[in-house]
């Protein structure tokens, strides 16, 4: 299986060429060749594997350069119950991503139970041990830097703590994160993680990034990657989990199912287009976001508008507070037929800031086939589905999967399972769920004291050639 560009202009690579990169050298972003095909027949073995066996028959499809046995094992090594194990009572570890049904036809999929209580860990916790193999291979090291919010960073570092050849340099905004969050990243005492806590806001720390990844030679001379959503590796780990939605609400596999995402990156929906292309009966991806909807207007209209940081709102689901959607770029190769020169014109446009339009272009009339349907939630939409779901089926959700919820019911269709992917815990949104429900939700076993433990981080100013000084001191030559 070989990779291209989305921009058409760099050379077809394997996927560990592609593991540690980020974007394709030309601007775009890697796509298989071609989506591999699974068959029917395929399917019917596929519905009885467990979830790394699962995870094992996708990924063996795109990752065709790691050998069998290799793949296996750090497939077998990541997807254990050992590591997904924050569940809530009477959910089925053993899954990895258990199934819970709400009501006949209407279920929640659990992806939210791993170290961090979001479904980032499905796929940052694979890339962590590839990273490790394929550094191990080359005899070779990776110094990741990256910006967060929250979500993300903590992910990262759970994927990276004590993993041989990588170190995780992670900035985060000085008192900006939840307690929660910033306990959950500080409290890491793993001499291989270096929490910098920026005097500033998220953007102070992304542009501290951005600087330091254009320049080259500093990059090259320190080892210098990321581990941002574009990441294919993260991808293709997310195309596991809809089979094993789909398998988990049907019988057989002449049912169709729908699934509801909670998008801002277009990362996790990403996958979910490509299950589809593989030939996973999909009847629909209903895509949700929340004020910042970016991608609602673009599947209503045919219009993508990336709107700039100071237009976004922040939001009570805050992992979805995007100006422009990184992913999206994917999904527009393909409904453009993949012709990379289309995109390196819509997207000439998009990087300067600018939109573009496909109404009333041929594309447009073939953006049905895809099977996408769109919506959007806002904070009280996100608090009056807190309390209905906690009312009627005693199950507390978080923020982001409540925006997931509100906008899959109102697309769902009788005798079409809905399957409402959960992206996070309650626990890591406590605020707005006390404001929705009066009640905190309850915490895995083992956090209830998180806040109270030893924290370590650096503070400094939003000052690139301080953190240059800072990852020199810290990385030997
Ligand atoms: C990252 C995140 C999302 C958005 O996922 P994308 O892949 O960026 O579309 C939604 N919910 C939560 C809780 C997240 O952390």
């Amino acid at each position: 299986m070989k990779y291209i560009s989305t921009r058409g202009n760099a050379p077809a690579k394997n996927f560990t060429e592609i593991l540690l990169g980020g974007l394709a050298p030309d601007g775009g972003l890697y796509l298989p060749e071609q989506y591999p095909q699974v068959t029917r027949a395929e399917l019917e073995v596929w519905r009885k594997l467990s979830y790394a066996e699962l995870a094992y028959a996708v990924l063996s499809k795109f990752a065709t350069d790691i050998p069998a046995a290799d793949l296996k094992a750090i497939v077998a090594k990541t997807y254990t119950a050992e590591v997904y194990h924050n569940a809530r009572a009477g959910s089925d570890t053993t899954q990895i991503t258990p199934l819970r049904t709400l009501e006949p036809g209407l279920h929640l999929l659990e992806l939210s139970n791993g170290p961090t209580l979001a479904f980032k860990d499905m796929a940052m916790q694979l890339l962590g041990n590839l990273f490790e193999y394929a550094l191990a291979r080359q005899h070779d090291e990776l110094n990741i830097l990256g910006a967060t919010s929250g979500d993300t960073g903590s992910a990262a570092e759970y994927a990276m703590r004590g993993k041989r050849g990588i170190r995780v340099f992670m900035l985060s905004p000085e008192g900006k994160m939840s307690a929660f969050q910033t306990a959950q990243m500080f409290s890491l005492q793993d001499p291989n993680i270096y929490n910098i806590a920026i005097r500033g806001v998220f953007d102070d720390g992304q542009d501290m990034v951005k600087a330091i990844s254009n320049d080259h030679a500093y990059k090259e001379k320190y080892k210098i990657g990321t581990v941002n959503s574009i990441n294919w590796a993260r991808v293709s780990a997310q195309v596991v989990y809809y089979f094993k939605g789909y398998f988990a609400a049907t019988q057989s596999c002449d049912e169709q199912v729908a699934f509801s995402v909670p998008s801002g990156n277009f990362g996790n929906i990403c996958a979910g287009h490509i299950a589809r292309m593989m030939g996973l009966p999909i009847a629909k991806l209903i895509l949700a976001t929340n004020e910042n909807n970016v991608l609602e207007e673009f599947f209503q209209t045919g219009a993508y508008r990336p709107r700039t940081t100071a237009e976004t709102a922040h939001t009570s689901s805050p992992s979805m507070d995007i100006s422009k959607a990184s992913n999206f770029e994917r999904f527009i190769f393909d409904l453009v037929g993949r012709d990379a020169a289309k995109v390196r014109e819509l997207w000439g446009r998009v990087d300067t800031g600018a939109a573009f339009d496909l109404h009333a272009t041929e594309y447009w009339k073939r953006i049905s086939q895809y099977g996408f349907a769109a919506g959007k939630s806002t904070h009280a939409d996100r608090l009056n589905t807190i309390r209905m779901v906690w009312e009627k089926y005693g199950v507390m959700v978080d923020t982001h999967t409540a925006d997931g919820i509100k906008v899959g019911l109102e697309h769902r269709a009788a005798g079409v399972p809905l399957v409402c992917l959960e992206t996070a815990l309650p626990v890591k949104f406590e605020d707005t769920i006390v404001e929705a429900l009066g009640r905190k939700p309850e915490r895995p076993a083992g956090m209830e004291d998180m806040e109270k433990l030893p924290q370590r981080c650096a503070v400094m100013d939003a000052d690139v050639a301080a953190l240059k000084s800072f990852i020199a001191a810290h990385v030997p030559q």
